[in-house]
């Protein structure tokens, strides 16, 4: 058995090839490399350019504000990390960033799990090989989004979102139901409850079982502190990659014929541009389609006389999402957390999370006088179509607030209210640069540089209004096959 230190290691050391070298350790590397492995592919690395702070989830390590405050008020977090420059602030701006550390965001999300809407999935859009082997089946096995939430899938409906739930039905919202979580949680002696949302990261939990059960070589490794500069191809074929090392500010060269960029979109666009450019195979260093999540929300600091025992009881937030359709193309969602359990008092946060297009003026470039390593420029606005959704989003808001708070009843007084609609970028939700059928085949792999792939949702062709990393989960399982 390899000891633990030289499977997640502070920085790489050479031992032998490397046959497929994921870069990034965040949601979709780690998940790749885990199916990797499950597969026996051998020698994999993973180079991760933040430390190794640990394998918790900021939720199950913090108390629920300490973990709020980390990914919200940014500055508090020493692993948030901006790596592109934003020309359309506040767009992609303030919160938007990465968290450079071993698991990245798969330590910070939600784990609300949700498949992307069939009228997404739709020929003109997504390639029907990869709609198929999520909603159908690949190579005789179960719908790779089954797969995937068998996987992840741990949350038990707490009986705080089954009333709420059931209130939003009553005042005719009948399709509303509780949000699919990944989400494992436990009681703390003092009574608090923590919770973690599922990381591909606890496969490589020391003490995890499964470690024993993977043979050595078919571990795949991790190298923190190293950060990747550029990926090194010649006359269309990936040879490796120019990496610097975080402790030592070495710059090394690794040789690997299969590099899967896995470092979030505007990271992977950047590595693309820079490749991509330097072999001559784009016009100019620019890739278009650009697109977050158009998320416009309220949120209401409540007193009630009568709280449902079931909201008084749990520090776990009451979860529900009213689904919309092909014609809103935006879900709604409500979430109630206790704030005071003496003064009764509870926040009710109702937001809707919609679909922006992908457009072309919405860009990730990089500036080609500027010397190297490249730094990727980031340049987005709304358009008209953006604009009206937002519009409708704010009307459908207001009309469901105003029958929510009557439903909650006559005792209700609202302490505080905001109104929010949240800047390009900070939904996390980023996606859509390197779509597959355009500059990546559907197996991943870009048409110009054979052995290099992308993961993520910047391969997505279109978000539609989910939550990606359901779908970021499958893809990179998919991708694990297809290697
Ligand atoms: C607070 C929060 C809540 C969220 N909730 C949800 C949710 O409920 N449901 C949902 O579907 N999604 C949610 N998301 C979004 C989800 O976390 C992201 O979509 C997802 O993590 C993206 O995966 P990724 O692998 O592309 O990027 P990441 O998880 O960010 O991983 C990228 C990794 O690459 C590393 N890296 C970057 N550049 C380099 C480089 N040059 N060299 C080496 N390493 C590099 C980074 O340090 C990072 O570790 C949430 C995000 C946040 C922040």
């Amino acid at each position: 058995m390899i000891p633990f230190e030289d499977i997640i290691c502070d920085q790489y050391y050479a031992d032998g090839p490397v046959e497929v070298l994921v870069i990034g350790a965040g949601l979709s590397g780690l998940q790749l490399a885990k199916d990797l492995s499950k597969r026996n592919v051998p020698n994999v690395w993973v180079f991760e350019a933040g430390p190794n702070l640990g394998f918790q989830h900021i939720y199950w390590e913090h108390s629920d504000i300490y973990a709020q405050k980390l990914w919200q008020l940014q500055i508090e977090d020493p692993c948030f990390h901006r790596p592109w420059l934003t020309h359309t602030p506040p767009h992609y701006a303030g919160t938007s960033g990465l968290r450079r550390r071993l698991g990245g965001r798969s330590l910070y999300w939600h784990g609300a799990i949700i498949r992307l809407e069939p009228w997404v999935l739709d020929p003109s859009w997504w390639p029907e090989s990869i709609v198929r082997d999520l909603t159908i089946g690949m190579n005789e096995s179960p719908p790779l989004y089954e797969l995937q939430e068998f996987e992840v899938s741990s949350h038990q409906i707490t009986s705080g979102t089954k009333i709420l739930v059931e209130l939003i039905q009553s005042i005719g919202y009948t399709h509303a139901q509780s949000v699919p979580l990944a989400v494992r949680s436990q009681h703390l002696p003092d009574g608090d409850i923590r919770w973690a949302a599922y990381s591909p990261l606890d496969f490589w939990h020391k003490a995890s079982p499964q470690l024993e059960t993977v043979s050595d070589s078919k571990l795949p490794r991790i190298a923190c502190n190293m950060e990747i500069v550029s990926i090194l191809a010649d006359r269309g074929k990936v040879k490796g990659v120019r990496a610097r090392n975080m402790l030592s500010g070495n710059i090394v060269d690794i040789n690997s014929p299969c590099i899967v960029l896995a470092a979030g979109t505007i990271e992977n666009t950047r590595l693309a541009l820079d490749v991509l450019w330097s072999g001559s195979h784009i016009e100019r260093p620019m890739l278009s389609g650009l697109t977050d999540h158009l998320v416009t929300g309220c949120m209401y600091q409540i007193q009630l006389d009568h709280l449902p025992p079931e909201w008084l009881s749990s520090q776990m937030p009451s979860f529900a999402i009213i689904p919309g359709t092909e014609t809103s193309r935006f879900n709604l969602f409500v979430s109630i957390t206790l704030l005071d359990i003496v003064d009764r008092t509870i926040l009710v946060d109702i937001w809707t999370m919609g679909e922006q297009f992908p457009q072309r003026e919405n860009v990730v470039y990089l500036d080609p006088t500027q010397q190297k390593p490249s730094q990727a420029h980031v340049h987005v606005s709304l358009s008209r179509l953006d604009h009206e959704m937002i519009e409708h989003q704010q009307q459908a808001l207001r009309y469901f607030s105003t029958e929510l708070l009557q439903a909650l009843g006559p005792s209700l007084s609202v302490m505080n209210q905001v109104q929010y609609v949240s800047p390009l970028g900070t939904v996390d939700h980023e996606g859509g640069t390197l779509p597959f059928g355009t500059i990546i085949r559907t197996t991943g792999e870009f048409i110009d540089i054979q052995g290099l792939y992308a993961i993520g949702p910047c391969t997505f062709p279109r978000m539609g209004a989910a939550n990606p990393s359901l779908t970021t989960l499958a893809l990179a399982k998919r991708t694990a096959y297809l290697l």
